[in-house]
């Protein structure tokens, strides 16, 4: 069965569905995107990837194709010409169509919106069970890395470079310490049960799963850290996770080779995911 998706006001299946080979999304990797996960047939926690999709176009002043309620109308209907019961709704906005520049187009282009949903399991994912394994790679990406825009080569370098090396994903490390994983927030536990995970800045994505984990975990009295680790810390450490709208908390049980603990989800982290998870239910709209 073919999907249906969006397109600049019309819900197409997917085979007809096109974009201009001008648009700037294509030519300049200009422009941004959220994932708001599904979960029972509805969205988690879609209003701050809607407020940060608004960020995300503001710092790169790019106009909003149309209204933010518009474009949660067109999200329902899409789910609902698209019955799913759990993966994502992809979106991307883009600064549309215009003769190749590298200045922006007069501000009368119009930006482009299409939107997906992809089905996939999140409660059940056989990632969450299993635990993923790391390995490090440079942080070669640009420096602002808080704009959410779909310029993602080097992520999948990254990624392409952990499957080449037998690992699930890799950490990224810039300066001797990790940024954040290709496509996530990087966290470890410290022997003395302290979550460690970098401070928000310019170098990191200001990820929607972790600013929920985070208030989450302090609601529960564990204590958490926000400030650079070392990849040596990282390997030392008790347990660590990733977070993100696609995999929520998931566990990292091998780093760079390292086995953490008995290889398997540690107590902590399969305690944040059941958290985060009763979280993202109280969320769904
Ligand atoms: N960092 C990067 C580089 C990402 O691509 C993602 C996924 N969007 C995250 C962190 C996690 O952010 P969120 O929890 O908002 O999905």
């Amino acid at each position: 069965m073919s999907r249906v998706v969006y397109v600049n006001g019309e819900f197409l299946p997917e085979k007809e569905a096109k974009i201009s080979i001008f648009d700037r999304g294509f030519l300049f990797a200009d422009g941004v995107y959220e994932v708001s996960t599904i979960l029972d047939g509805k969205l988690v926690e879609n209003q701050a990837h809607l407020d940060r999709l608004g960020r995300s176009m503001k710092e790169l002043d790019m106009a909003p194709p149309c209204s933010m309620q518009e474009i949660e109308e067109a999200q329902q209907e899409l789910l609902k010409r698209n019955p799913t019961q759990e993966g994502g709704l992809y979106l991307q906005v883009t600064r549309g169509a215009a003769d190749r520049d590298f200045l922006y187009p007069d501000p009368s282009t119009k930006s482009s919106l299409v939107m997906f949903t992809q089905a996939r399991p999140v409660i059940e994912a056989p990632s969450a069970k299993r635990g993923l394994s790391v390995i490090f790679q440079p942080d070669i990406r640009w420096q602002r890395r808080d704009i959410k825009t779909v310029a993602l080569l080097a992520a999948s370098m990254a990624k392409e470079a952990a499957r080449a090396a037998g690992a699930d994903d890799a950490w990224m490390i810039e300066d001797g310490k990790v940024t954040e994983g290709t496509s996530n927030n990087a966290y470890i536990i410290t022997k003395d049960d302290v979550i460690v995970t970098r401070a928000l800045s310019n170098k990191i994505l200001h990820g929607i799963t972790r600013k929920a984990v985070l208030a989450l975990a302090k609601e529960e009295g564990l204590r958490v850290e926000e400030r650079d680790f070392t990849p040596q810390e990282a390997k030392e450490a008790k347990e660590a996770f990733l977070t993100s709208a696609s995999t929520f908390v998931t566990a990292v049980v091998k780093i760079d080779g390292q086995e953490l603990g008995d290889g398997k989800p540690g107590p902590l982290t399969t305690r944040l995911r059941e958290i985060y998870i009763d979280f993202a239910r109280k969320s769904l709209s």
